[in-house]
């Protein structure tokens, strides 16, 4: 399968898009990066280490199947990492959390607010993002995302221990949420200011499918919404992204502060549009692993064309892309096939109107 070439660059799209203009294609994203140089013959472990393979994957990626998005995220542990926990890299597999840095919460008295110039993998990104932005600032918008401040704080602890001490140790984890929140603020900043990008946020760990509402609203929202006020000052709020089940608590989440909100795909978009579109932009939800990975490209199609039908006409906007990462393993015909369907179905997108690629199949 040929990838269908747009007229737009991505640049041009989602300039005239975010204005409330008409464009080619509804804005597509695939939330892909660490799990994609295993499609390039790339070990993923060699990736995590080599600016020149970051911007070669980026490069490739953007050739292959031009979305719209361009960067390397920080992923839900980089941060944590530059701080202190210990990962388990392998070629062909994205890395995962082999030791937790904080064994006891009087530790985080003499720890340093993190460094991006000197700590982790972050100064590889740095170079990374500097080279990306020389190649490609013309076309295209390059950013970037990290693990909002509950998410890292349980990737300094150990997430097992993190939910229990909440429960147990709730002083030490407030302290242990406003040293992960102060973190994560210095982070988007110091990228911002010495590359000029701007993060997004992902909160796994902020699903029903792990914590109450109650629990996101004690543990949660407040830390989060720190973040968008801050990161407020130099760049937009940024929008986030939860994995699984969301539905009880997107009041709370629109009350952040934040911009967009990205479902994955058990949650309804439908239901999104109806309850958050009049609010921010939404964006979601084709099933990663059962339909872009697993599935045929006329299941792919079929996926697209009912997200594009339930929400493309959402108010402040829509976003096409996969409901999670998309999954190593994903052959390149599917994502060819992914943003082909984009292309036929969301064609005349503009917000708060249906595409009008789909509007002869309706
Ligand atoms: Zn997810």
């Amino acid at each position: 399968m040929e990838l269908i070439k747009t007229e737009m660059t991505p640049k041009e799209r989602l300039t005239l898009y975010g204005k409330g203009k008409e464009v080619d294609r509804i804005p597509t994203t695939l939330s892909a990066g660490e799990t994609i140089p295993v499609l390039y013959g790339i070990s993923i472990h060699d990736y995590y280490f080599s600016a020149d393979l970051m911007v070669e994957v980026e490069s490739r990626m953007a050739e292959d199947f031009g979305a719209d998005n361009m960067g390397m995220g920080l992923g839900l542990r980089t941060v944590a990492e530059a701080i202190g926990t210990k990962m388990h890299y392998s070629s062909d597999s994205v890395a995962y959390i082999e030791d937790p840095v904080i064994k006891n919460y009087s530790q985080i008295d003499n720890m340093d607010i993190i460094n991006i110039k000197k700590d982790g993998r972050i100064p590889i990104m740095i170079e990374a993002f500097k080279r990306l932005k020389d190649k490609y600032d013309k076309e295209r918008i390059i950013g970037t995302g990290m693990a909002g401040p509950l998410t890292t704080a349980c990737a300094l602890v150990g997430t097992d221990k993190f939910l229990k001490d909440c429960i147990k140790k709730p002083d030490e984890i407030k302290k242990l949420m406003e040293y992960s929140t102060e973190c994560i603020i210095a982070c988007g900043r110091d990228i911002y200011n010495e590359v000029g990008i701007t993060s997004s946020l992902s909160e796994p760990i902020a699903s029903a499918n792990l914590i109450s509402k109650k629990q996101f609203e004690r543990w949660a929202k407040p830390y989060i919404k720190k973040v968008v006020d801050e990161w407020n000052k130099f760049q937009n709020a940024p929008s986030i992204h939860i994995c699984g089940k969301t539905n009880d608590r997107w009041d709370d989440v629109i009350e952040t502060g934040i911009s967009g909100f990205w479902v994955d795909n058990c949650e309804s978009l439908k239901e999104l549009k109806t309850r958050l579109g009049d609010k921010i932009s939404i964006s979601g939800n084709v099933a990663p692993v059962d339909i872009l990975r697993n599935g045929t490209p006329e299941m792919i199609e079929n996926e697209i064309f009912n997200c594009i039908k339930q929400a493309s006409d959402s108010p402040k906007g829509f976003g096409l892309c996969p409901g999670c990462t998309t999954p190593v393993g994903t052959p390149k015909e599917n994502i060819i096939a992914f943003m082909n369907a984009a292309y036929k179905y969301g064609k005349g997108a503009k917000k708060g109107h249906m595409c009008k690629g789909i509007e002869k199949f309706l």
